[in-house]
């Protein structure tokens, strides 16, 4: 076990510092490569409507294949993107590829689903960012209706009147964007007063205490009300076990994600008929 004291803890301290940093440069050039390598590959996790046995729409979620380190979670790369400015390139990726995963899979099913992008912000407050959404769909000929953008409230940090009439231009286009993590940020309720959303989704770390805490859950059924009073709809994340599906639908929540029905997985992989649990 190490001592701790001295000029020796310094030293352990700051060569730890120092290989953390040499970490995180090297995964930087190795993410400039991922692009062009075709390392990359979106994965998607079916939504499934609470009341029916189908799924209703699917979230694309990005996976790195690292050529050493196997799969690295975007938990991990989307942070590091985003400082470098790299995310804006791989999200206008992302979102032509969802554009056109979606358009070729509804071309052969009866009816029709969505697909959800998660935006960064870093992308979203691109000066050219809609002009981009625009190029991608005309050129994957995606239905503005089968687009749902996933934004967190910190779209709102830099500029909020600006992020506030990107969303409206985006509901104008015909484009629903969903807030994300709804619940973990601090304000998510005051946002719910301006922002022109058309879907929340509850972050799963809410979903996970409902089962064990009265509290939590009846905070729950409150949001849910209160989000159908203001015509949202209300998606839950991170549905892991039975009861917790129980008590959303007895909540009256719209949308069901999670383990319990599905990983996210490849394209190929994709199953829309699920008994429900
Ligand atoms: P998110 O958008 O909130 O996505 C939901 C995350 O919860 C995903 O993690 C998903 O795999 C995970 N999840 C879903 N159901 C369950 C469950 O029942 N239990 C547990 N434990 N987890 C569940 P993932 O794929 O690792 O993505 C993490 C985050 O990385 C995403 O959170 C999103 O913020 C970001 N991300 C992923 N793909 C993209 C992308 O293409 N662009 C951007 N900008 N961010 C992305
Ligand atoms: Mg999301
Ligand atoms: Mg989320
Ligand atoms: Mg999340």
């Amino acid at each position: 076990q190490a001592k701790l004291n001295g000029r020796n803890t310094a030293h352990w301290f700051s060569q730890d510092i120092s290989k953390q940093l040499s970490a995180k440069l090297l995964l930087r050039q190795e993410l400039h490569d991922a692009l062009e390598k075709q390392q990359l590959e979106l994965y998607y996790q079916p939504i499934l409507c609470a009341n029916q046995q189908t799924v209703c729409s699917i979230e694309s979620l990005i996976r790195w294949h690292h050529p050493t380190r196997g799969m690295v979670s975007p938990a991990e790369f989307i942070p590091l993107a985003e400082e470098s400015g790299q995310i804006v390139a791989m999200g206008n990726w992302v979102l032509e590829q969802a554009c056109h995963d979606i358009t070729q899979m509804n071309k052969q099913r009866s009816k029709a689903i969505s697909v959800a992008v998660n935006i960064s912000p870093v992308q979203f407050i691109q000066p050219n960012f809609l002009q981009t959404v625009r190029e991608i769909m005309q050129k994957t000929g995606v239905e503005p209706a089968h687009l749902e953008l996933e934004i967190t409230e910190s779209v709102l940090m830099a500029d909020e009147e600006r992020a506030i009439d990107t969303i409206h231009t985006l509901d104008s286009m015909g484009i629903k964007v969903s807030l994300d993590d709804f619940g973990t940020g601090y304000s998510s309720l005051a946002y719910l007063r301006f922002l022109p959303v058309h879907k929340i989704k509850i972050d799963r770390s809410f979903v996970r205490e409902i089962a064990n805490s009265k509290r939590d859950n009846a905070i729950l059924a409150g949001i849910i009300a209160l989000a159908h009073q203001l015509d949202l709809t209300v998606v839950a994340e991170g549905v892991e076990v039975p009861v917790q599906a129980q008590l959303l639908r007895e909540a009256d929540c719209d949308l069901l994600q999670g383990f319990l029905y599905a990983k996210p997985q490849p394209l190929a992989q994709l199953r829309f008929d699920y008994y429900q649990r």
